[in-house]
């Protein structure tokens, strides 16, 4: 991915350039699961971008108050991160360690073309999440 394309980014949404931005819109976009800030604390370390978590915390709140970044805080204890533009998604959640999967497929747009012919009601999104345990926290109970 392109370093110039989210300083652009970020100047279109009237966000100064900083390290810390850009490795996290970098980090979020690359994952193909949203992201706990602690992860990515990590992932950015793995990028040569030292920080620490409260910086984390405070960029990310910078990109949320932007529109780039969703925060999906389903889960009190443990809120997760996600590029803005990554699009309609659903989430597998486990209650143990508390991953989110996410999934690309949204099986309910023929259910709501049908809900809105049976019901009248205009529909206009959904959300859906599936709870459980993940392979790792099954094997373990
Ligand atoms: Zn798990
Ligand atoms: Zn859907």
């Amino acid at each position: 991915m392109n370093c110039e394309l989210f300083e652009l980014e970020l100047k279109e949404n009237g966000l100064k350039v900083t390290k810390a931005r850009r490795v996290i819109l970098e980090c979020l976009k690359e994952s193909a699961n949203p992201l706990a800030a602690e992860s990515l604390f990590l992932a950015m370390k793995e990028k040569d971008c030292k920080s620490n978590l409260s910086t984390v915390y405070r960029t990310l709140e910078s990109l949320e108050e932007a529109g780039l970044v969703t925060k999906l805080d389903l889960m009190e204890e443990k809120k997760m991160y996600e590029y803005s533009g990554i699009g309609h998604r659903h989430y597998l959640i486990c209650l143990s360690c508390k991953k989110m999967i996410a999934i690309a497929h949204c099986p309910l747009h023929e259910y709501e073309k049908k809900l809105e012919k049976d019901t009248e009601f205009a529909i206009t999104g959904h959300k859906l999440y599936l709870y459980g345990y993940c392979k790792e926290c099954a094997s373990l109970i």
